[in-house]
């Protein structure tokens, strides 16, 4: 196995989930599940396609309440493409004799190819070869190649090629209870004779959807082709009808694009579909177009690793970090949805997950995440709105975003364990605030982007910090502020045991963070530039009296702690019972997911000294030591960097990994202490889809943050590779294992090769006439110019 496949033998129903969702092929406009051509939506199968940004709304009623849903839609399938040979049975997987089967990604060319020989009920012996893209550079075209060879038959073959509109969002077991049917049709025809089209729009947000597809037969060895239309309200097909000899092959084209009412620059969608189909090449023109813009993206996110089994999973994540969010996302207004474009868990929605996505574009394509941050830029007004409904000022953005920027966390989720439907309080989990600050500061970290920071970053960073500003409460007792009722990344923690209200107070990650936002806005507010700054606090209304009250919070922020030193998770964490790990262990195969076991038992994390997730965590993960010791000085708690070391492991016997985010972190914060410990982690987060560790969610979307997670635990925490204060720090703590480590990043315009390969780093910078820039590797400090290169020795921990 190459590093650049992923390559499956034997057609295997109980992995088609996984393997659909990670042989997802996008190109951050749209994208495609794995699912094989012939299938639909069933227990085996689930073709999805989603268009990013295009969601539609619900209702339904459970337990006599009423529920609303947004929903990333399920938009028409434009794969379905089957064949009969002699009048006989569709083809199916299931009715055949499969001989050989072997499905392949190719990474490297974004194609998907599936090879399969098989044998009919009559007897006959057929092979069939696919490939398929989902265009790079044209993002709204799309492919699929069959060969077909009648290896021992000769007979009438029928080919029916649809675009199917008939699909509803059914993809996640637990949602299915709820209705799911987005689409209405529109128009279903055949504008000329190889082409279709469909149009559906979706209910409630009435966005249109167009789709043509254009189905060709483009070699064969003799006769001629037959082809008819069937149509029904929802749904369009071509039928064709030709004769194969014995042993011959032939080779269906089929080209289809893919437009809906919120594209940019098209009359309408309809029209912009059939003529980009008419206007596009061949399936071989269009795919060699496709490799070459992958081939340009690689450039840009190239990496090689000493370890090829390591290599290989960190490219697969990359690969759809890649199809997930590129630059055909920056005219779009679209965020980062946490299971990617690949399925509908989380229904599409954008959570705190980008947090461990923007990295990875920051140092190789910023101006993805610069426009990726724009979507939250756009959804300030709403994030406003959200903080003046519940008595607060500022910004309080949502902790699940969809179209409009409301709150979209449901309210109430089924426990598949219990088959109970809980109380779901995660809205609460106002950090989200603090990931679109960390964010944006980290982009302008990367980029030295002034003119973003100044007409969007400032405005989002002091709204947000005004928010936290509002939210903190003055304690007489403690002469400190309190932030109450809220939830900490952890997500099993929804309140005090018992207690009427939902949440917890003072979460460690959150106040920390909230006082790191407020200094944040005080420093954004001294770097802009004088008219600049008059012309935000002029709009915002912001006073001298309540920049001080900014910074009086930010040295007065409560803090918990356990008598020995080690952070609190939370104000009253200390109490709560120590629970029964190794009898849990014993008692059920998979504890990741308490929540779900304790509730279906009667019982509830809220007693326990437990967390799902990262939580005190988080704040090594986001802050370097000597940040985090400022800040907790800054609080007023003196703070000795050697706790560190006693909280990982205090929290660590007391976590459940339930998300897959959990190992990312982990692996980031043991890789100074734990070469080997953080190794484990860091494997666990290689493998979080590619082995399902959450058993069974990776067919619901792959885990974005946890892919690019790992990409950032070489790249920050292995490699040391972190941007601030117009430096760019090197402080590897490179495991040995690996090999040698050799990537590409770009960093204030210039385009850098870093190598690491035994005690030393080397950095070289391409060619051009950008200014030099700062490198700092543990002591040392280089100026680089374009063309040149430094070697900077450090100790590794390999
Ligand atoms: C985690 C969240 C995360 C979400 C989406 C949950 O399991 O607890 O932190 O944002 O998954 O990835």
């Amino acid at each position: 196995m190459t590093t650049w496949r992923l390559i499956y033998h034997g057609f295997a129903p109980e992995e088609e989930g996984q393997r659909e969702a990670l042989c997802t092929l996008g190109n951050g406009y749209l994208a495609t599940r794995g699912a094989v051509p012939e299938s639909q939506a069933g227990d085996v199968h689930y073709p999805g396609t989603y268009v990013a940004g295009c969601y539609n709304r619900l209702r339904d009623s459970v337990n006599s309440q009423s529920v609303e849903n947004e929903s990333l839609v399920n938009v028409p399938n434009w794969l379905p493409l089957t064949f009969r040979i002699s009048g006989g049975p569709w083809f199916a997987l299931s009715d055949v004799d499969v001989l050989a089967y072997r499905q392949e990604l190719d990474l490297r060319r974004g194609i998907l190819i599936r090879v399969v020989r098989f044998r009919d009920t009559a007897g006959r012996t057929t092979r069939l070869a696919q490939r398929r893209f989902v265009h790079m550079e044209c993002e709204h075209l799309c492919g699929l190649q069959t060969t077909l060879v009648a290896e021992d038959w000769a007979g009438t073959l029928e080919v029916r090629s649809a675009l199917d509109g008939t699909v509803e969002n059914t993809g996640v077991e637990r949602y299915r209870k709820l209705s799911s049917r987005h689409l209405r049709p529109v128009r279903a025809e055949a504008p000329d004779d190889e082409t279709l089209l469909l149009v559906t729009a979706t209910t409630r947000s009435y966005i249109r959807i167009a789709q043509a597809a254009r189905t060709r037969v483009v070699r064969q060895h003799n006769g001629d082709v037959g082809r008819s239309l069937k149509a029904g309200p929802d749904w369009v097909a071509h039928h064709l009808v030709t004769d194969l000899l014995l042993g011959a092959s032939i080779t269906i084209d089929k080209v289809v694009a893919i437009y809906t009412s919120r594209d940019r620059a098209i009359f309408e969608p309809a029209s912009a579909a059939v003529n980009a189909l008419a206007r596009a090449p061949d399936f071989d023109e269009l795919l060699e177009r496709h490799v070459r813009a992958w081939d340009r993206l690689w450039q840009r996110a190239r990496v090689e690793i000493g370890h090829a089994d390591t290599l290989r999973v960190i490219r697969l994540h990359l690969f759809h970090l890649l199809q997930t969010a590129s630059e055909h996302c920056v005219d779009l207004d679209v965020g980062v949805p946490a299971r990617g474009l690949h399925g509908e868990a989380y229904r599409g929605h954008v959570l705190w997950d980008e947090l461990f996505v923007f990295p990875i574009l920051n140092l190789r394509l910023p101006l993805i995440t610069r426009a990726l941050l724009r979507y939250r830029y756009r959804r300030l007004p709403e994030a406003r709105w959200a903080a003046r409904e519940q008595g607060y000022a500022g910004a309080m953005f949502p902790w699940q975003s969809g179209s409009d920027g409301r709150e979209e966390s449901q309210h109430i989720h089924l426990n598949p364990f219990s088959g109970r439907w809980v109380r779901d309080t995660s809205h609460l989990q106002r950090h989200i605030g603090i990931a679109v600050a960390y964010n944006v500061w980290q982009y302008y970290q990367a980029t030295g982007d002034d003119e973003f920071l100044s007409h969007y970053g400032a405005e989002m960073i002091l709204d947000i910090a005004r928010f936290w500003g509002s939210l903190a409460a003055y304690d007489h007792g403690r002469d400190r502020y309190v932030i109450r009722g809220v939830m900490g990344p952890d997500e099993f923690h929804t309140g005090y045991p018992d207690a009427p209200e939902d949440g917890i107070d003072n979460n460690a990650y959150t106040n920390v963070m909230a006082a790191w936002v407020l200094l944040r806005a005080l420093e954004v507010l001294d770097m802009l530039p004088d008219v600049r700054r008059g012309e935000i606090t002029e709009s915002l209304g912001l006073s001298q009296e309540e920049t001080l009250r900014w910074e009086e919070i930010s040295r007065r922020l409560y803090v918990p702690f356990h008598e020995d030193g080690i952070i609190s998770q939370f104000e009253g964490y200390q109490d709560l019972e120590e629970f029964d790990w190794a009898g849990y262990h014993e008692k059920y195969a998979d504890i990741r997911r308490l929540d779900r076991l304790l509730e279906a038992e009667g019982d509830s994390p809220n007693r326990y000294k437990l967390s799902k997730q990262a939580d005190v965590l988080m704040l090594f993960y986001l802050l370097s030591a000597d940040e985090l010791s400022g800040l907790l000085d800054h609080l007023g708690y003196p703070w000795d960097p050697g706790n560190i070391p006693r909280t990982i492991d205090y929290y660590l016997a007391r976590t459940a990994h339930g998300s897959t985010l959990s190992a990312v972190v982990h692996a980031s914060v043991l890789a100074r202490a734990h070469r080997h410990r953080a190794l484990d982690y860091f494997i666990e987060a290689l493998r979080s889809d590619i082995a399902d560790i959450q058993g069974g969610t990776t067919a619901e979307g792959i885990h974005l943050a946890a892919m690019a997670g790992s990409v950032d635990v070489l790249q920050r925490c292995f490699a040391g590779v972190e941007v601030r204060g117009d430096t760019l720090w090197l402080n590897p703590y490179w495991p040995a294992e690996l090999g040698v480590l050799e990537f590409t990043m770009s960093y204030r315009q210039h385009t850098l090769t870093l190598r690491i390969a035994g005690r030393t780093a080397r950095v070289t910078a391409g060619p051009g006439t950008q200014s030099p820039i700062r490198i700092c590797c543990r002591d040392e400090v280089a100026e680089l110019r374009p063309g040149e290169a430094v070697e900077l020795p450090f100790l590794g921990a390999g």
